[in-house]
């Protein structure tokens, strides 16, 4: 499908912004990039990220060069549970970024997660395939259903002024005594240089359980979520 054709979808369901969470190397990386890169972009191009679980299969079923996003802030909705296990900074991107996607850009939407997806099955059961299905059965925040962004660069450009920072204060020092959160936000300055996006301290919902849950992980863990 075309940008326009899930934009459309998106739009008429009321959607207005899309989320990419990550690391905060990784989100650096992409700031000195000027947009999201994919996994595979960052790796071919020996920059700064930050590992995720979903790498090898992101590999083998050839979206190792796309952009993810998620229609729903999953640290927000699922806060409860657990924090986001992608990374403690949020880009909030316009749902229009869709509409002004390089020349050559393809966009699908998931059916199921790419972490369930088997061998063999038929693209259908892996992507809404047209339009009139996406719009069907789309519905904000089914964490199965990832917008997948394909460009030619493997980016997805920044447009100024329809991007802003969300970043978690875990209330935890990094290892070497420095308060993480200010650390991220002193990496994110760096790399955002002159033009710097909006950004914020993320303030959760009154049930949210991320802090507890920051506190619990190990240091290895912490330290990869926020160095
Ligand atoms: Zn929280």
């Amino acid at each position: 499908m075309q940008g326009l054709d899930v934009y459309n979808v998106l739009k008429g369901k009321n959607i207005l912004n899309l989320y990419h969470a990550n690391t905060v190397t990784t989100s650096c990386t992409f700031l000195k990039l000027g947009g999201l890169a994919s996994r595979g972009y960052v790796t071919d191009n020996g920059l700064p990220q930050t590992s995720q679980y979903t790498d090898d299969k992101d590999k083998k079923y050839g979206i190792w060069y796309d952009v993810f996003v998620d229609t729903v802030d999953i640290h927000d909705r699922a806060g409860r549970f657990k924090f986001n296990e992608y990374g403690p900074v949020l880009f909030v991107l316009d749902v229009a970024i869709l509409k002004a996607l390089p020349t050559k850009s393809e966009v699908l939407v998931t059916k199921k997660n790419p972490t369930k997806w088997t061998d063999g099955e038929p693209i259908d059961e892996r992507f809404f395939m047209t339009p009139a299905e996406l719009d069907s059965f789309l519905q904000r925040g089914t964490f199965d259903q990832m917008i997948v962004i394909s460009t030619q660069k493997g980016i997805l450009p920044f447009q100024k002024g329809s991007v802003s920072i969300v970043v978690d204060d875990p209330q935890r020092k990094l290892s070497n005594g420095t308060s993480a959160f200010l650390h991220a936000i002193t990496c994110i300055e760096t790399a955002s240089g002159s033009s710097p996006f909006k950004m914020t301290k993320r303030v959760c919902r009154g049930d949210c359980r991320c802090v507890e849950l920051y506190k619990a992980c190990s240091d290895s863990d912490f330290a990869k979520f926020f160095k």
